[in-house]
């Protein structure tokens, strides 16, 4: 059986499709496949690891001889998944092993703006730092303020455990269903949309991308948050409009920013958010350990081992495949 795997991926996951007696065609360039290029590269396999590339509705019909498609992310917005579905194919992701690790990144995304750390730093690059102002630049503290959580999930969960344990913080989230666990455990309390707006110091987005997600933090959403409160996404940039980000952050309906995320991606060089004193980015390295991204690609891979040998993935985004089999 062959297997595709679409970009460089950790050794362990890599030596466990060979154990498995698995042959693997690798996509080792630094660029981004051609839609068709990608189509027929997985034409020639059996199955698909992949950790780039979009799998549409064309890319489906073209290859729905593949067994199994196997993400290398817990996201799983790349993929027509109602497509997939319908077409028999299951498509697998690696939940529960990154979610410290991206929450990690919310927390230091955070601080970073709190703190206008980024912003600092690069005054140091330019030789901006001359001599001591007590009121240049200030930041902002975060003790016993309010963090916000728009989808209060696993990563969710994470980043809130971090903001109680680390500055007291009040937790506040949005979600369609109570997070019984953190109403328990952290004291967190479920509000409207509009209350999470309008009571967050740090609003925090954790949502998958989705038709309801999608474009959801626009300019009539950022006039509604505090004056004084931080934005920070680590879930996808699409969740945001930027233009209206940039915006709000200009015209004070926001304080700061904190993005991993960006609209689109990668973000330009000269995009003017990247300089303000009070916005932090990095470039979409959420889950970007070495323990966290070994611990995915072998999530990765039993996911492919099971779909090669016909078997109900491990960890299934389509479970309601094996429903119409
Ligand atoms: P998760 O455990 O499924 O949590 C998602 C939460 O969002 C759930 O609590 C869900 O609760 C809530 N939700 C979903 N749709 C919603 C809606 N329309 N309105 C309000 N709440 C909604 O997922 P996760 O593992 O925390 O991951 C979240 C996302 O983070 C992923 O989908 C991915 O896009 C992103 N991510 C990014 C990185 C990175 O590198 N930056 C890394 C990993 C993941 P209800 O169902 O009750 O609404």
């Amino acid at each position: 059986m062959k297997v595709f795997v679409s970009r460089i991926i950790p050794e362990v996951g890599m030596k466990r499709l060979l154990d498995a007696g698995l042959e693997v065609v690798q996509w080792k360039e630094k660029r981004n496949m051609e839609p068709q290029e990608f189509i027929d590269a997985c034409k020639q396999c059996d199955a698909l690891l992949s950790a780039g590339g979009k799998i549409d509705s064309h890319f489906l019909n073209e290859c729905k001889h593949l067994k199994v498609i196997s993400l290398h992310s817990v996201g799983f917005d790349s993929v027509d998944v109602d497509e997939a579905t319908r077409l028999k194919i299951p498509i697998g992701n690696t939940p529960g092993v990154l979610s410290g690790t991206t929450a990690d990144t919310a927390f230091l995304l955070m601080l970073s703006a709190s703190r206008k750390a980024f912003y600092q730093h690069s005054r140091i690059l330019k030789d901006e730092w001359k001599f001591f102002e007590p009121t240049a630049d200030l930041g902002i503290e975060l003790h016993h303020k309010t963090i916000g959580v728009y989808g209060l999930g696993s990563i969710g969960y994470e980043m809130a455990k971090r903001c109680v344990a680390m500055y007291n913080m009040k937790v506040i989230y949005h979600n369609r269903n109570n997070n019984l666990e953190a109403e328990r455990e952290l004291n967190a309390e479920k509000v409207s949309f509009d209350d999470l707006l309008e009571q967050s110091d740090v609003l925090s987005v954790h949502v998958p991308l989705s038709q309801e997600t999608r474009g959801k933090f626009d300019k009539t959403v950022f006039s509604k948050m505090k004056p004084s409160s931080i934005f920070i996404n680590t879930a996808r940039g699409a969740i945001h409009n930027e233009e209206d980000l940039l915006q709000a952050l200009e015209e004070g309906k926001i304080w700061g920013a904190g993005l991993d995320v960006t609209n689109p991606e990668p973000m330009r060089a000269d995009n003017p958010l990247l300089t303000m004193p009070t916005v932090a980015v990095l470039p979409h390295i959420g889950s970007a350990t070495v323990e966290t991204r070994n611990a995915m690609s072998l999530r990765a891979v039993e996911n492919v081992i099971a779909g090669l040998k016909g078997k109900r993935l491990p960890y299934p985004v389509n479970p309601e495949v094996y429903e119409i089999f």
